[in-house]
Protein backbone atom coordinates (compact mmCIF):
# COMPACT_ATOMS: atom_id res chain seq x y z
CA UNK A 1 0.00 0.00 0.00
CA UNK A 2 1.94 3.19 -1.61
CA UNK A 3 2.03 6.36 0.51
CA UNK A 4 2.80 8.39 -2.57
CA UNK A 5 0.64 9.01 -4.82
CA UNK A 6 -1.24 10.68 -7.28
CA UNK A 7 -4.17 10.75 -5.85
CA UNK A 8 -6.09 11.60 -3.25
CA UNK A 9 -7.45 8.54 -1.10
CA UNK A 10 -10.53 7.11 0.73
CA UNK A 11 -7.93 7.24 4.43
CA UNK A 12 -7.48 10.56 3.25
CA UNK A 13 -10.91 12.31 3.19
CA UNK A 14 -12.41 12.12 6.55
CA UNK A 15 -9.08 13.06 8.23
CA UNK A 16 -8.28 15.77 5.00
CA UNK A 17 -11.58 17.64 5.98
CA UNK A 18 -10.87 17.96 9.27
CA UNK A 19 -7.35 19.24 9.10
CA UNK A 20 -7.69 21.49 6.68
CA UNK A 21 -6.71 25.16 7.39
CA UNK A 22 -9.61 27.63 7.26
CA UNK A 23 -7.96 30.95 6.74
CA UNK A 24 -5.14 32.24 5.12
CA UNK A 25 -3.15 33.04 8.69
CA UNK A 26 -3.70 29.20 9.84
CA UNK A 27 -2.30 28.19 6.32
CA UNK A 28 1.44 27.41 6.47
CA UNK A 29 4.35 28.03 4.53
CA UNK A 30 3.93 29.28 0.66
CA UNK A 31 4.32 33.11 1.83
CA UNK A 32 4.70 34.02 -2.07
CA UNK A 33 1.75 32.91 -3.03
CA UNK A 34 -0.02 33.89 0.04
CA UNK A 35 1.34 37.31 0.07
CA UNK A 36 -0.02 37.80 -3.82
CA UNK A 37 -3.70 36.31 -2.79
CA UNK A 38 -3.56 38.81 0.37
CA UNK A 39 -3.54 41.83 -2.05
CA UNK A 40 -5.39 41.02 -4.65
CA UNK A 41 -8.07 39.30 -1.93
CA UNK A 42 -7.87 43.06 -0.25
CA UNK A 43 -8.77 45.05 -3.28
CA UNK A 44 -11.52 42.85 -4.77
CA UNK A 45 -12.95 43.15 -1.29
CA UNK A 46 -12.70 46.89 -0.95
CA UNK A 47 -13.92 47.14 -4.51
CA UNK A 48 -16.42 44.86 -3.92
CA UNK A 49 -16.06 42.89 -7.26
CA UNK A 50 -15.58 39.35 -7.60
CA UNK A 51 -11.44 38.73 -6.93
CA UNK A 52 -9.86 38.03 -10.12
CA UNK A 53 -9.61 34.01 -11.83
CA UNK A 54 -6.64 32.11 -10.58
CA UNK A 55 -4.47 29.50 -11.17
CA UNK A 56 -3.41 27.07 -8.84
CA UNK A 57 -0.55 24.89 -9.99
CA UNK A 58 1.85 22.26 -8.36
CA UNK A 59 2.33 19.00 -7.42
CA UNK A 60 -0.44 17.08 -6.05
CA UNK A 61 -0.96 17.53 -2.06
CA UNK A 62 0.54 21.06 -1.76
CA UNK A 63 -2.35 22.64 -0.94
CA UNK A 64 -4.46 23.93 -4.19
CA UNK A 65 -7.92 22.44 -3.02
CA UNK A 66 -7.83 24.35 0.68
CA UNK A 67 -6.36 27.11 -0.82
CA UNK A 68 -8.78 27.70 -3.07
CA UNK A 69 -11.41 26.86 0.21
CA UNK A 70 -9.49 29.75 1.63
CA UNK A 71 -9.70 32.24 -0.80
CA UNK A 72 -13.71 31.70 -1.18
CA UNK A 73 -13.84 31.86 2.81
CA UNK A 74 -11.61 34.82 2.94
CA UNK A 75 -13.82 36.67 0.08
CA UNK A 76 -17.22 35.53 2.25
CA UNK A 77 -18.49 33.75 -0.91
CA UNK A 78 -19.55 29.95 -1.13
CA UNK A 79 -17.47 28.01 -3.37
CA UNK A 80 -18.67 25.35 -5.69
CA UNK A 81 -16.06 22.36 -6.32
CA UNK A 82 -15.58 20.23 -9.14
CA UNK A 83 -13.23 19.08 -11.46
CA UNK A 84 -11.91 18.75 -15.09
CA UNK A 85 -12.93 15.32 -15.96
CA UNK A 86 -16.54 15.55 -13.71
CA UNK A 87 -17.97 17.79 -16.57
CA UNK A 88 -18.07 15.65 -19.28
CA UNK A 89 -20.29 18.45 -22.01
CA UNK A 90 -20.44 21.87 -22.37
CA UNK A 91 -24.53 21.64 -20.93
CA UNK A 92 -22.70 20.22 -17.59
CA UNK A 93 -20.69 23.49 -17.22
CA UNK A 94 -23.38 25.73 -18.11
CA UNK A 95 -25.57 24.65 -15.35
CA UNK A 96 -22.64 25.16 -12.59
CA UNK A 97 -22.26 28.02 -14.01
CA UNK A 98 -25.71 29.35 -14.23
CA UNK A 99 -26.00 28.87 -10.54
CA UNK A 100 -23.61 30.80 -9.35
CA UNK A 101 -24.42 33.81 -7.18
CA UNK A 102 -22.26 37.07 -7.48
CA UNK A 103 -18.73 37.04 -6.76
CA UNK A 104 -18.67 33.18 -5.59
CA UNK A 105 -15.99 30.53 -6.45
CA UNK A 106 -15.93 28.16 -8.76
CA UNK A 107 -13.25 25.38 -8.46
CA UNK A 108 -11.85 23.15 -11.04
CA UNK A 109 -9.60 20.44 -9.76
CA UNK A 110 -7.72 19.02 -12.94
CA UNK A 111 -8.52 21.79 -15.30
CA UNK A 112 -6.57 21.09 -17.53
CA UNK A 113 -8.63 17.54 -18.52
CA UNK A 114 -11.36 19.69 -19.10
CA UNK A 115 -12.26 18.56 -22.76
CA UNK A 116 -12.48 21.36 -25.53
CA UNK A 117 -15.86 22.05 -26.29
CA UNK A 118 -16.57 22.27 -22.53
CA UNK A 119 -13.27 24.82 -22.78
CA UNK A 120 -14.87 27.17 -24.70
CA UNK A 121 -17.89 27.35 -23.04
CA UNK A 122 -15.16 28.71 -20.48
CA UNK A 123 -13.91 31.58 -22.70
CA UNK A 124 -16.83 33.78 -22.65
CA UNK A 125 -17.80 32.92 -19.40
CA UNK A 126 -14.47 33.83 -18.14
CA UNK A 127 -14.06 36.86 -20.40
CA UNK A 128 -17.67 38.57 -20.37
CA UNK A 129 -19.62 36.46 -17.76
CA UNK A 130 -21.38 35.58 -20.70
CA UNK A 131 -22.68 32.41 -21.79
CA UNK A 132 -23.31 31.44 -25.87
CA UNK A 133 -26.06 29.42 -26.68
CA UNK A 134 -26.94 27.81 -29.57
CA UNK A 135 -30.63 28.03 -29.99
CA UNK A 136 -32.26 25.33 -33.31
CA UNK A 137 -30.76 23.22 -36.09
CA UNK A 138 -29.69 24.31 -39.48
CA UNK A 139 -30.20 27.59 -41.22
CA UNK A 140 -32.66 28.72 -38.42
CA UNK A 141 -29.89 28.07 -35.64
CA UNK A 142 -28.72 31.24 -33.97
CA UNK A 143 -27.00 31.99 -31.03
CA UNK A 144 -28.18 34.13 -27.70
CA UNK A 145 -25.95 35.18 -25.08
CA UNK A 146 -26.87 34.58 -21.30
CA UNK A 147 -25.82 36.96 -18.60
CA UNK A 148 -23.51 34.98 -15.58
CA UNK A 149 -23.51 36.30 -12.23
CA UNK A 150 -19.66 38.03 -11.94
CA UNK A 151 -17.40 34.67 -10.48
CA UNK A 152 -13.80 33.87 -9.94
CA UNK A 153 -12.96 30.74 -11.46
CA UNK A 154 -9.85 28.93 -9.55
CA UNK A 155 -8.32 26.25 -11.56
CA UNK A 156 -5.91 23.94 -10.21
CA UNK A 157 -3.51 21.96 -11.97
CA UNK A 158 -0.07 20.30 -11.43
CA UNK A 159 1.94 21.92 -13.90
CA UNK A 160 0.72 25.15 -15.53
CA UNK A 161 1.89 24.24 -19.06
CA UNK A 162 -0.76 21.04 -19.15
CA UNK A 163 -3.28 24.42 -20.07
CA UNK A 164 -3.91 25.39 -23.50
CA UNK A 165 -2.69 29.02 -24.02
CA UNK A 166 -5.78 30.32 -24.44
CA UNK A 167 -7.34 29.21 -21.36
CA UNK A 168 -4.06 29.92 -19.51
CA UNK A 169 -4.41 33.53 -20.78
CA UNK A 170 -7.61 34.09 -19.21
CA UNK A 171 -6.06 34.00 -15.40
CA UNK A 172 -5.46 37.13 -14.56
CA UNK A 173 -3.44 35.45 -10.87
CA UNK A 174 -1.14 32.69 -11.73
CA UNK A 175 0.05 31.11 -8.25
CA UNK A 176 2.63 28.49 -8.43
CA UNK A 177 2.74 26.18 -5.20
CA UNK A 178 6.00 25.15 -4.10
CA UNK A 179 7.38 21.82 -2.14
CA UNK A 180 7.38 22.98 1.32
CA UNK A 181 11.05 23.27 3.63
CA UNK A 182 11.38 21.00 7.10
CA UNK A 183 10.36 23.58 9.00
CA UNK A 184 6.83 24.46 7.71
CA UNK A 185 6.55 20.31 7.29
CA UNK A 186 6.80 20.53 10.94
CA UNK A 187 4.23 22.99 12.15
CA UNK A 188 2.14 21.41 9.92
CA UNK A 189 2.56 17.91 11.22
CA UNK A 190 2.50 19.45 15.08
CA UNK A 191 -0.93 21.58 14.09
CA UNK A 192 -2.12 17.67 12.93
CA UNK A 193 -1.19 16.15 15.89
CA UNK A 194 -3.24 19.00 17.97
CA UNK A 195 -6.41 18.31 16.07
CA UNK A 196 -6.05 14.57 16.08
CA UNK A 197 -5.35 14.43 19.72
CA UNK A 198 -2.20 13.18 18.84
CA UNK A 199 0.93 12.80 21.76
CA UNK A 200 4.18 13.80 20.04
CA UNK A 201 7.06 15.28 20.90
CA UNK A 202 8.94 17.50 18.79
CA UNK A 203 11.88 15.20 17.46
CA UNK A 204 8.98 13.08 16.58
CA UNK A 205 7.62 15.66 14.24
CA UNK A 206 10.78 17.00 12.90
CA UNK A 207 11.30 13.09 11.83
CA UNK A 208 7.83 13.16 10.30
CA UNK A 209 8.47 16.39 8.70
CA UNK A 210 11.85 15.59 6.86
CA UNK A 211 10.43 12.30 5.48
CA UNK A 212 7.26 13.70 3.72
CA UNK A 213 8.92 15.13 0.56
CA UNK A 214 7.59 18.59 0.97
CA UNK A 215 4.11 17.50 0.61
CA UNK A 216 1.46 18.16 3.58
CA UNK A 217 -0.95 15.69 2.00
CA UNK A 218 2.09 12.96 2.89
CA UNK A 219 3.07 14.22 6.05
CA UNK A 220 -0.12 13.61 7.34
CA UNK A 221 -0.59 10.40 5.99
CA UNK A 222 2.97 9.67 7.64
CA UNK A 223 1.58 11.21 11.11
CA UNK A 224 -1.57 9.06 10.69
CA UNK A 225 0.39 6.04 10.29
CA UNK A 226 3.24 6.46 13.05
CA UNK A 227 0.36 6.82 15.55
CA UNK A 228 -1.16 3.59 14.93
CA UNK A 229 2.28 2.75 15.23
CA UNK A 230 2.87 4.39 18.67
CA UNK A 231 -0.54 2.98 19.98
CA UNK A 232 -0.16 -0.43 19.11
CA UNK A 233 3.52 -1.44 19.55
CA UNK A 234 4.95 1.26 22.13
CA UNK A 235 2.82 3.62 24.48
CA UNK A 236 1.37 6.05 22.17
CA UNK A 237 3.45 8.86 22.18
CA UNK A 238 5.46 9.98 19.46
CA UNK A 239 8.40 10.27 20.02
CA UNK A 240 11.86 10.82 17.05
CA UNK A 241 12.43 6.60 17.55
CA UNK A 242 8.95 5.79 17.64
CA UNK A 243 8.85 7.59 14.50
CA UNK A 244 11.97 6.44 13.23
CA UNK A 245 11.07 2.92 14.08
CA UNK A 246 7.64 3.54 12.11
CA UNK A 247 9.15 5.35 9.40
CA UNK A 248 11.47 2.20 8.92
CA UNK A 249 8.35 -0.15 9.15
CA UNK A 250 7.07 1.71 6.07
CA UNK A 251 9.97 1.54 4.10
CA UNK A 252 10.28 5.81 3.72
CA UNK A 253 13.83 6.62 4.43
CA UNK A 254 15.77 9.46 5.99
CA UNK A 255 14.66 11.53 3.34
CA UNK A 256 11.36 10.14 2.27
CA UNK A 257 12.43 8.45 -0.53
CA UNK A 258 10.31 4.75 -0.86
CA UNK A 259 11.05 1.90 -3.46
CA UNK A 260 9.96 3.96 -6.30
CA UNK A 261 12.18 6.52 -6.26
CA UNK A 262 15.00 3.14 -5.78
CA UNK A 263 14.02 1.64 -8.79
CA UNK A 264 13.86 4.99 -10.68
CA UNK A 265 17.22 5.80 -10.02
CA UNK A 266 18.74 2.30 -10.74
CA UNK A 267 17.42 2.13 -13.19
CA UNK A 268 18.71 5.24 -14.76
CA UNK A 269 22.12 3.87 -13.40
CA UNK A 270 22.21 0.16 -14.30
CA UNK A 271 20.34 0.83 -17.56
CA UNK A 272 21.73 3.75 -19.07
CA UNK A 273 24.78 4.75 -17.42
CA UNK A 274 22.90 7.64 -14.87
CA UNK A 275 21.59 9.17 -18.06
CA UNK A 276 20.32 11.03 -19.96
CA UNK A 277 17.19 9.19 -20.19
CA UNK A 278 13.92 10.47 -21.94
CA UNK A 279 10.75 10.46 -19.43
CA UNK A 280 8.65 7.83 -21.83
CA UNK A 281 11.81 4.91 -21.61
CA UNK A 282 11.75 5.85 -18.08
CA UNK A 283 8.36 5.10 -17.50
CA UNK A 284 8.57 2.24 -19.81
CA UNK A 285 11.43 0.55 -18.29
CA UNK A 286 10.03 1.29 -14.63
CA UNK A 287 6.87 0.34 -15.28
CA UNK A 288 5.49 3.79 -13.63
CA UNK A 289 3.38 6.22 -15.56
CA UNK A 290 5.19 9.03 -16.82
CA UNK A 291 2.96 11.99 -15.66
CA UNK A 292 3.29 10.54 -12.22
CA UNK A 293 7.05 10.20 -12.88
CA UNK A 294 6.67 13.77 -13.75
CA UNK A 295 4.01 15.00 -11.78
CA UNK A 296 4.83 12.99 -7.96
CA UNK A 297 8.18 12.17 -8.06
CA UNK A 298 10.53 14.19 -10.10
CA UNK A 299 9.70 17.24 -8.16
CA UNK A 300 10.96 16.24 -5.11
CA UNK A 301 13.87 14.10 -6.97
CA UNK A 302 14.68 17.79 -8.66
CA UNK A 303 14.66 19.38 -5.38
CA UNK A 304 17.05 17.20 -3.87
CA UNK A 305 19.44 17.39 -6.45
CA UNK A 306 19.48 13.96 -7.30
CA UNK A 307 17.90 14.75 -10.94
CA UNK A 308 18.56 17.07 -13.24
CA UNK A 309 16.48 17.63 -16.32
CA UNK A 310 18.55 18.10 -19.55
CA UNK A 311 17.09 19.00 -22.77
CA UNK A 312 18.53 15.03 -23.39
CA UNK A 313 16.41 13.61 -20.61
CA UNK A 314 16.87 12.84 -16.73
CA UNK A 315 20.64 12.47 -15.17
CA UNK A 316 21.04 11.41 -11.72
CA UNK A 317 23.92 13.25 -10.09
CA UNK A 318 27.11 12.65 -8.00
CA UNK A 319 25.02 13.48 -5.17
CA UNK A 320 22.69 10.67 -6.05
CA UNK A 321 25.12 7.90 -6.34
CA UNK A 322 26.83 8.91 -3.46
CA UNK A 323 23.68 8.61 -1.03
CA UNK A 324 22.93 5.05 -2.27
CA UNK A 325 26.43 4.48 -2.29
CA UNK A 326 27.05 3.67 -5.70
CA UNK A 327 30.64 4.55 -7.52
CA UNK A 328 30.19 7.52 -9.42
CA UNK A 329 32.32 8.07 -12.75
CA UNK A 330 33.16 11.02 -14.50
CA UNK A 331 31.58 10.01 -17.99
P1 LIG B 1 -3.97 19.67 -3.52
O1 LIG B 1 -5.33 20.23 -3.83
O2 LIG B 1 -2.87 20.58 -3.93
O3 LIG B 1 -3.78 18.28 -4.02
P2 LIG B 1 -4.93 19.75 -0.78
O4 LIG B 1 -5.40 21.16 -0.71
O5 LIG B 1 -5.98 18.70 -0.92
O6 LIG B 1 -3.82 19.58 -1.92
O7 LIG B 1 -4.04 19.48 0.54
C1 LIG B 1 -3.84 18.21 1.07
C2 LIG B 1 -3.90 18.25 2.59
O8 LIG B 1 -2.72 18.84 3.07
C3 LIG B 1 -5.06 19.08 3.14
O9 LIG B 1 -6.09 18.29 3.62
C4 LIG B 1 -4.48 19.82 4.32
O10 LIG B 1 -4.81 19.13 5.51
C5 LIG B 1 -3.01 19.74 4.14
N1 LIG B 1 -2.43 21.06 3.80
C6 LIG B 1 -2.15 21.50 2.56
N2 LIG B 1 -1.57 22.70 2.62
C7 LIG B 1 -1.47 23.03 3.91
C8 LIG B 1 -0.93 24.17 4.61
N3 LIG B 1 -0.36 25.18 3.94
N4 LIG B 1 -1.01 24.19 5.94
C9 LIG B 1 -1.55 23.15 6.61
N5 LIG B 1 -2.07 22.05 6.01
C10 LIG B 1 -2.03 21.99 4.68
Amino acid sequence: ERIITREIREEDMEIETSLRPKTVDEYIGQDKAKEKLKIFIEAARRRKEALDHVLLYGPPGLGKTTLANIIANEMNVDIRITSGPAIERPGDLAAILTNLAENDVLFIDEIHRLNRSVEEVLYPAMEDYALDIIIGKGPSARSIRLDLSKFTLIGATTRAGLLTSPLRDRFGVMCRLELYDDESLKEIVERSAKILNIDMEEKGAIEIARRSRGTPRIANRLLKRVRDYAQVVEDGIITESVAKKALELLEVDELGLDSTDKKMITTIIEKFGGGPVGLDTLAASTGEESNTIEDVYEPYLLQLGFLNRTPRGRVVTKNCYDYFGIKYEED
